[in-house]
């Protein structure tokens, strides 16, 4: 019986990532998307993160009256 890569669960319900290649079951992946859990997160990350760092301004109040 076939075991799922990342689960180690034996099942004949297995499906293979059209990315990495490797089989995975039902609960390790999206079976339609025929994506494992690991690429699935790759296609997650498409956001840049803005790592910038800002100074803190010292913002002086007026003195009003
Ligand atoms: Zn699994
Ligand atoms: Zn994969």
């Amino acid at each position: 019986m076939p075991e799922c890569f990342l689960c180690g669960m034996e099942t004949d319900a297995l499906y293979t990532c059209k990315r990495c290649g490797e089989r995975f079951c039902e609960e390790c992946g999206d079976v339609e998307e025929h994506l494992c859990l690991f690429c699935l997160d790759d296609e997650a990350v498409d956001d840049e993160y803005d790592d910038e760092e800002h100074d803190d301004e010292d913002e002086t109040d007026p003195d009003w009256g």
